[in-house]
């Protein structure tokens, strides 16, 4: 098995320009849901900036319950991203849906987002595989470890195995939280994968007052990161608000996370 582990396998990502994932640091990725406009994506990338946060997010095409919501800006909001990320020296993390769009969108994106919603759609796995860009690979929401690192075993008998695998909580019968954030998956992966794991507790909870809580379980547990959503205005937010840290909260929570672990 390719993202299996042996002996102290380990795999480091490294998207250059000194950002590492899984090198032992804890890296954070943070940025809105959604991409909508450039004044936000601005106030965001200036934030991350000045907390010395190399990796952005942000959704250009949203796989949304309902079809009547903000579907995503798409190719016009890869470009704002891109452009924020080339003013301030930042990564790039953005799902893609669809193979058709891979090509285009290899241009603006770093780091190749497969959601929880395709996790097992095998032919966007095999077609991601066959890239040289890494890919964080996002847990099904009804996936089992097995059937999660099966998916990435899609991925990297392509021939690519530059996989990020991360925990964004599951449906359990639980309703007080969105998704229930399993973090015990985080040092089963590390017993059974060579790749690097990073949680999102945003999704996790879908409760923006738990999302400092379970980032601190996250390194508790020995994960490599996290990836959380933040928005300049959360109750304005055209996605996911309720979950989103205001830019004050994502600089707790980022010096909170320095003061035990190397951030990046
Ligand atoms: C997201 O990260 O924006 C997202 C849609 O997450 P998930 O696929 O985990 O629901
Ligand atoms: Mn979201």
């Amino acid at each position: 098995q390719y993202v299996g582990k042996k002996h102290d396998d380990k795999k480091i990502i490294d998207l250059g320009d000194d950002v590492k994932i899984g090198d032992g640091s804890f890296t954070i990725i943070a940025g809105p849901c959604a991409v909508e406009n450039e004044k936000q994506m601005e106030l965001v990338g200036e934030m991350l900036a000045s907390l010395k946060i190399r990796l952005i997010r942000g959704g250009a095409f949203k796989p949304r319950t309902s079809p009547y919501s903000f579907q995503g800006l798409g190719f016009e909001g890869l470009k704002i991203l891109r452009d924020i990320a080339v003013k301030y020296n930042l990564k790039v993390v953005s799902e893609i849906m669809d193979p058709r769009d891979i090509e285009k969108a290899l241009e603006y994106i770093d780091i190749i987002q497969i959601g929880s919603r395709n996790m097992q759609n095998y032919s966007l796995l095999k077609e991601v595989g066959k890239l040289n860009k890494p890919i964080l690979l996002k847990r099904g929401m009804t996936a089992t470890v097995k059937e999660w690192l099966m998916a990435a075993e899609y991925i990297a008998l392509e021939g690519n195995d530059n996989i990020i695998l991360c925990e964004r909580g599951i449906r359990t019968f639980e309703n007080y939280t969105r998704n229930t954030l399993d973090l015990t998956v985080v040092p089963i992966l590390k017993t059974l994968s060579k790749l690097p794991v990073i949680v999102d507790p945003s999704h996790g909870t879908g409760r923006r007052d738990l999302v400092i809580p379970m980032t601190r379980g996250a390194v508790a547990v020995g994960a490599d990161g996290v990836m959380v959503e933040v928005h300049p205005e959360p109750t304005e937010a055209l996605s996911d608000g309720y979950q989103s840290l205001t830019l004050e909260q994502l600089k707790i929570l980022y010096n909170e996370v320095k003061q035990i672990k190397k951030c990046i």
